[in-house]
């Protein structure tokens, strides 16, 4: 009889694909799963789940989570894939390299950044860098502006030199600069039509929330996906519709029905976070959105800005601070339906938009652990899935268990997959599958991260496992676990 380097012993095994929903043993050996067996298999580590649902480890499409903290938060909340592609990285061989090198508990993969690109040409800087990179430079109105084609060939060639070395697509921040010619975004999304990989994009302002934007932020994305044949990924929906989330979903709906390829996602929570610099957090504007400066809150600070004075320092001393924007009151329980309904539109995908870890006084040191108690975050970075599976699943039934965890699993292995043969041995406990496998408690598996408490990791994951190694052990991190492959094109 063979022996496996694992057994996942006695679990509830949910397969969103195959509808597999039974107790079975796993065997897994060379990081593969090898066997999924209703007969029990011997393994030379041989672990009892007990009746724990074992499913495939969550892929979160929306990571900022750039150091080993990071992924390890997002390992207490089920996760073992987490992929950059909306803010993206430029170049992408460097983004990889640097992740390689440091080693990582996740796997990890990167989009190439359109708006890293940008900046580097309309600023002149050296083009190079992650999300931090943006976060610096994100109040320059110089690299929002509208550029000649010429200009606009230089980013085109940039991010197409990135796509031939494994981008997973292009993430397009044009929400960051609303005033971009359409056609710009338009000849993004047909380079990535091109090379049939999917676009990441931060939509720009809806018609309601500035009368004067050059197009409608949902008309754009789906107006490309219509006319160029791209894969349009739809990123947080929830934050850049608010209340308007029905209107936008409904043209999704449309041109799906009409053959276009447009995805979505969604976190569940009602307040965002960016850089306090962002173009569309200037005071002038904010009351489109419904909101004012008190609706902001820098990270790290107590409390919310006082007033416009403050909004306006901010902007001006530290553009790139990140800052709560409290967008929606997710105690009331009709504004987090409009929450809900994003995260429950057809085949919409679980994602946590995490952001980095601050850490507020000291030197910032990712491999601690447990992390410094003055590092912080937006809970969502530490607790989107504990939360989804709490409030969707369990307290109010939008989603049933099998359905969640597609949203978790399949459903963005396959957005990602529509272009990158890799990810298809993902989402899936299947035999020939990557071991990447989550174990957890459906009775009790929660979010803990609060906007008090916010880099408290989730509880009820018992066992995740990445590449057939444990980065989490009954409950606990394991701290010389980095078994994070890269997912690349
Ligand atoms: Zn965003």
């Amino acid at each position: 009889m063979t022996a496996y380097d694992l057994v996942l012993a006695n679990g509830r095994a949910i397969d969103p694909e195959t509808g597999l929903d039974a107790v079975r043993d796993i065997g897994i050996t060379g990081g593969v799963i090898r066997a999924v067996s209703q007969t029990p298999l011997t393994g030379t580590t041989r672990v009892d789940l007990g009746g724990l649902v074992v499913c495939p480890g969550f892929i979160d499409l929306h990571s900022h989570t750039m150091d080993v903290a990071g992924h390890r938060l997002q390992a207490l909340d089920g996760v073992t894939t987490v992929l950059e592609l909306e803010a993206g990285a430029y170049p992408v061989g460097a983004a990889y390299h640097k992740a390689a090198q440091q080693g990582r508990p996740l796997n990890y993969g990167f989009a190439t950044s359109w708006g890293i690109a940008r900046m580097g040409v309309l600023l002149g800087l050296e083009a190079g860098g992650d999300i931090e990179k943006f976060l610096a430079y994100i109040g320059h109105e110089d690299w929002q502006r509208p550029a000649a084609r010429p200009v606009v060939d230089r980013i085109l060639a940039m991010l197409e030199g990135d796509l031939a070395d494994g981008a997973l697509g292009i993430g397009i921040l044009v929400g960051y600069a609303p005033r971009v010619d359409p056609s710009e975004y338009l000849a993004v999304a047909a380079l990535a039509a091109r090379h049939n990989l999917p676009t990441y994009t931060h939509a720009r302002e809806l018609v309601e929330q500035d009368p004067t934007t050059p197009i409608d932020g949902a008309e754009e994305v789906v107006r490309a996906a219509a006319e160029t044949g791209a894969h349009m990924h739809y990123c947080h929906v929830n934050s850049t519709s608010i209340r308007h989330v029905d209107r936008v979903l409904g043209l999704v709906e449309k041109v799906r029905a009409e053959g276009s390829r447009v995805t979505t996602e969604a976190y569940p929570y009602g307040a965002g976070m960016t850089g306090v610099g962002a173009a569309f957090l200037a005071p002038e504007i904010l009351h489109r959105r419904g909101l004012t400066a008190h609706s902001i809150g820098l990270l790290g600070a107590e409390g919310r800005l006082a007033d416009e004075e403050a909004l306006r320092a901010a902007r001006r001393d530290t553009p790139g601070a990140a800052a709560f924007v409290h967008l929606l009151d997710e105690d009331d329980p009709a504004a987090f339906d409009y929450i809900q309904r994003a995260l429950a539109f057809p085949d919409a995908a679980v994602a946590t938009d995490a952001v980095p870890l601050l850490w507020r006084s000291g030197t910032p040191d990712p491999l601690a652990w447990p992390p410094a108690p003055d590092a912080v975050t937006h809970p969502r970075t530490a607790g989107t899935y504990g939360r989804t599976l709490r409030r969707l699943v369990r307290e109010n039934a939008v989603l049933g268990l099998q359905e969640a965890i597609r949203r978790c699993t399949l459903v963005p292995a396959d957005v990602v997959g529509s272009g990158v043969p890799a990810m298809r041995r993902k989402g899936r406990v299947q035999v020939g599958c990557d071991a990447d496998l989550t174990v957890f408690d459906p009775e009790t598996v929660t979010d803990r991260a609060t906007y008090t408490d916010t880099a408290r990791g989730s509880s009820g994951f018992v066992h995740v496992v990445v590449a057939g190694d444990f980065v989490v052990r009954d409950s606990e991190i394991v701290t010389t676990a980095f078994p994070g492959r890269p997912v690349r094109a």
